[in-house]
């Protein structure tokens, strides 16, 4: 777990002066997925603020599924789900709920309601409601079974719940006030007819409580002190709290508002991720370049880096759009402490030493991690034919080039200094060889009579490389809203992955793990893809370059 102390912010302010004045003794949050999609990285700032809070003040954080739409909801999804708090590091222990759970208490608050005068079973059509709810200027009026006695309200909604009617015939809606300036209290709707089987309940149910109705219940029956959830439901608090008032015997959460996270380049809306993925416009759920947590994970994100950029980005009342390069340099910087170094060429050219003996092979000694000594050493084999990155060496470089050129001097990391001597192409001009000089006096790198070389360069032994399939991710979109472009589609950016066939691999890679994360030195960051990574036939994605490539305004720096 992160180590810094957590910032302050409004909630925080709110929970330390309810524990001060004694108006609550503990805290208890949730967070409240509906198992209709995957998490994203939205997702991950109420985890990280829900769990955050409970581990900071010594409290509990339940998952509760707020399963209440059999439609859309599945088994799937809600293992999807789980996973993917579990994976960001946080852990519900035994507090793993369901809105569900609760259908048989909804139901006996609503009968309590219809009981009290406070709600009545409504039959007009859907578009009537529709019609007689007004608008933000006009009043709405009331329906005319609003006059409903008690007893004909609870045997119709006995019925509806017994499946005698279609869907839409007749729904139940809270007695609130017609005239509300918040819509919100326009009688709103608390139960509807779906004779849908639920993914949980089964067919017990022909009746679905609505989202606004259950979400107080269900913080109420779990003791929840602050219900914290985004801005959008802010005109929905009257209504938690109106509701929660009719049922005094219940507890009394307080509902909290947050800005939603949103980040640049990217696309947060379920129903347009769920677009991506219904139109194979990326490969699934799972698909490096999608902010799902899913995607981030496989494209090599760590959990740490997450957490740490919701840490940062805080929490206020005020929506802005954070930039993608933050979440990028949160990456980089957790990686830049946990991935161990390699070498790995991506763009293989043969560099042949000249006066290198044949056959012969020295174990040159690597640190794993130059600025941390714990992660130890390793050996990489060094021979007379290596691979070098292609764009290390220019037939006819410029002054600035520190790199290899003929009759150039390089520094092969953890190798010796080589010049080079020539170069031979193809039968269509391509260079195919370079070929260099070895200086065996400098073994590690380092001239005995001081001379300096400006240019370091990365290799892997040609006869000992292990081929690979490197996968280059870019970002998704070329602009920086797409989410409000007319269509997000217009705007992907076609060179968003690049698929590398015949990379180069140190043997230590050979046996690397799925997921397990690398610096691959000079070229950036690399994680072994959870999926298509075999022992055999290893498979990396680029999670992120070492330095930011994207300028402010969108231009390419390289
Ligand atoms: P839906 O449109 O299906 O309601 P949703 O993104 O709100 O989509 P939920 O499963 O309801 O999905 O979200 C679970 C919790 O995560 C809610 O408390 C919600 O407020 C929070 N959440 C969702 N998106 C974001 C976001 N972008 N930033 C911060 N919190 C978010
Ligand atoms: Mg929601």
């Amino acid at each position: 777990m992160d180590t810094s102390s957590p910032r302050s912010n409004f909630i925080r302010d709110i929970i330390d002066a309810d524990l001060e004045s004694g108006r609550h003794t503990r805290v208890a949050t949730r967070f409240p997925p509906e198992p209709n999609g995957y998490l994203h990285i939205g997702h991950a700032k109420s985890i990280c603020l829900n769990f955050g809070i409970a581990r900071d003040y010594g409290g509990t954080c339940n998952l509760r599924f707020d399963d209440t739409n059999p439609e859309k909801e599945s088994e799937e999804f809600e293992r999807a789900i789980a996973d993917d708090v579990r994976w960001l590091g946080f852990s519900w222990d035994d507090r793993y709920y369901h809105a569900s759970d609760y259908f048989t208490q909804l139901h006996d608050y609503a009968v309590r309601l219809i009981r009290d005068g406070k709600a009545y079973v409504d039959s007009l059509s859907a578009e009537d409601i529709r019609q007689y709810r007004g608008t933000l200027t006009e009043p709405g009026r009331d329906s005319p079974y609003r006059a409903r006695s008690v007893e004909e309200n609870l045997e119709l909604f006995a019925r509806m719940r017994a499946g005698e009617f279609a869907d839409g015939a007749h729904v139940l809606r809270a007695k609130i006030d017609m005239a509300s300036p918040n819509i919100n209290l326009r009688d709103p709707t608390l139960y509807r007819i779906r004779r849908t089987e639920h993914h949980r309940t089964g067919a017990a149910w022909h009746i679905y409580p609505m989202y606004d109705y259950t979400h107080c219940i269900s913080d109420a029956l779990e003791h929840i002190t602050h219900s914290l959830c985004t801005l959008e439901f802010e005109d929905h608090r009257p209504l938690y709290d109106w509701v929660l008032d009719q049922l005094p015997d219940l507890a009394h959460p307080q509902q909290i508002e947050f800005a939603r996270l949103e980040v640049n380049y990217s696309i947060t809306s379920k129903r347009k991720l769920l677009a991506l993925v219904q139109e194979n416009l990326v490969s699934g759920w799972d698909d490096p370049r999608l902010p799902t947590l899913k995607g981030l994970r496989r494209r090599g994100y760590p959990p740490a880096a997450l957490r740490d950029f919701c840490e940062r980005v805080g929490i206020t009342k005020k929506q802005t759009t954070i930039d993608v390069g933050v979440l990028e340099n949160c990456v980089r910087e957790e990686l830049d402490r946990s991935a161990p170094r390699v070498m790995a060429v991506l763009d293989p050219l043969k560099l042949v030493i000249e006066n290198y003996p044949e056959g012969q092979v020295e174990d040159m000694p690597a640190q794993n991690h130059p600025k941390d000594e714990s992660f130890g050493t390793r050996t990489v084999p060094f021979s007379r034919e290596l691979f070098i990155e292609r764009e290390d060496f220019m037939e006819d470089p410029p002054k600035k080039f520190f790199r290899l050129g003929p009759g150039r001097e390089v520094r092969l990391r953890y190798g010796y200094l080589v010049t080079c001597t020539g170069f031979e192409r193809n039968a269509n001009g391509e260079v195919v060889t370079v070929r260099c000089t070895y200086d065996p006096a400098t073994r590690g790198g380092n001239a005995p009579d001081g001379r300096q070389v400006k240019g370091t360069i990365h290799w892997v032994s040609a006869a000992h490389a292990v081929d690979a399939e490197v996968r280059l991710y870019d970002r998704l979109f070329d602009i920086e809203d797409p989410g409000s472009a007319d269509d997000f589609r217009a705007h992907l950016n076609p060179t968003s992955m690049t698929v590398i066939a015949d990379a180069k691999l140190e043997p230590s890679l050979a046996h690397a793990a799925p997921e397990a994360r690398f610096q691959f030195e000079r070229l950036g960051y690399f994680c072994a893809d959870r999926l298509d990574h075999q022992p055999g036939r290893p498979v990396f994605n680029r999670t992120v370059s070492l330095k930011e490539s994207w300028a402010k305004g969108n231009d390419r720096k390289r």
